[in-house]
């Protein structure tokens, strides 16, 4: 830290179609909000000559929140805009609770979600939320767009799947059921002049029946254990159909206990990791599912008729 940034172009294009052909040159990189490129730049991890802002891209700032139609939000949508929103916090929990708990918060101010995504840092906490939510990330090259599952989007620590000439345009996470819930927690353990991880992050989805008796679906993530968040499939089979109580939440925090092979650090041996693992595991089943036993919003329900 504290080096001094080389000079470079800064550049503020207006379509995506621009932004993209100025980013393709050699040594030019896209940006939003700024807080993970400058960062790397001012350690020196990375140098560029010109600097690509999307901020005045049109076609990139869109935001809604509807309950029934889902969550989407444009590249330029700042992580705040997420915090402040009624129906994030209620309707997807578990990605408000990982942005409420980002250190440190006024990180919300500058930094947008797609840029957290992007970064592709595998210790983050959005991205394991919306693996969680089951999140679409739309991708735009100028002339169309695709769709790719979040679970496709990462292939390695830092790696995207974007190819060249693509940026992500927007992300759409899906609505939840009536009857569903969801939750973030994570565990860290600060060491200055360190870059081991010493974190693990945990997210879950949980769906009731009408009766809220029985798990319909369900969505258990474990993050911060490789190179990208882990869904723990063979968990999310067995809750499917179980009666919703300790028992199956204890059972598929076992299991994610086992399906993941963390990289272990100096803090944390590998038995530590796992054990963790579980604990966070079952919290975040145990929290998303008392949620969606519990809800019961007149406000949302009045909303939903329209
Ligand atoms: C001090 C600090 C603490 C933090 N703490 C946490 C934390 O506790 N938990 C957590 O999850 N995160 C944390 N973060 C990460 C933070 O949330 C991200 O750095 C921020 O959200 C990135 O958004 P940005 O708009 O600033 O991205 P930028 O810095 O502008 O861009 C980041 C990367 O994404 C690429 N990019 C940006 N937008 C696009 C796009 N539309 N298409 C393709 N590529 C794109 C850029 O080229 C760049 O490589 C922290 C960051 C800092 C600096």
């Amino acid at each position: 830290m504290g080096r001094v940034i080389q000079p470079f172009e800064f550049v503020e294009p207006s379509t995506i179609d621009e932004a993209l052909g100025l980013a393709a040159a050699e040594g030019s990189r896209l940006f939003a909000g700024g807080c993970e490129l400058v960062l790397s730049m001012r350690r020196g991890e990375v140098r560029y000559r010109r600097l690509v802002s999307i901020m005045g891209v049109g076609g990139l700032g869109g935001f809604r929140a509807h309950p029934k139609h889902g969550l989407e939000f444009g590249a330029q949508v700042k992580i705040r805009q997420l915090a402040n929103h009624i129906w994030v916090g209620k309707r997807w929990a578990a990605l408000h609770e990982a942005i409420e708990q980002l250190h440190p918060p006024h990180i919300m101010n500058m930094g947008t979600v797609v840029g957290n995504l992007c970064s592709a840092v595998p210790y983050y906490d959005l991205p394991t939320s919306l693996y969680a939510h089951r999140a679409v990330i739309r991708i735009g090259d100028g002339r169309s767009d695709r769709e790719l599952p979040i679970d496709d989007f990462y292939i390695g620590p830092r790696m995207t799947a974007l190819g060249r000439g693509e940026m992500v345009t927007s992300i759409f996470v899906p609505p939840p059921l009536a009857d569903a819930g969801s939750a973030f927690k994570k565990i860290y353990k600060a060491r200055r002049r360190s870059n081991d991880l010493h974190k693990i992050n945990a997210a879950a989805y949980v769906a009731l029946d009408a009766d809220k008796e029985t798990i319909v679906d369900a969505t258990l993530v474990i993050g911060s254990v490789g190179a990208k968040p882990v869904r723990i499939a063979k968990a999310e089979t067995v809750l499917r159909g179980q009666s919703a109580g300790h028992a199956a939440y204890e059972a598929a925090a076992e299991i994610a206990a086992k399906a993941v092979e963390p990289m272990t650090d100096a803090a944390w041996v590998e038995e530590i990791r796992s054990e963790w693992i579980r604990l966070l595991a079952r919290d975040v089943l145990e929290q998303a599912a008392s949620r969606a036993r519990s809800r019961h919003d007149p406000a949302e329900d009045a909303h939903l008729a329209f």
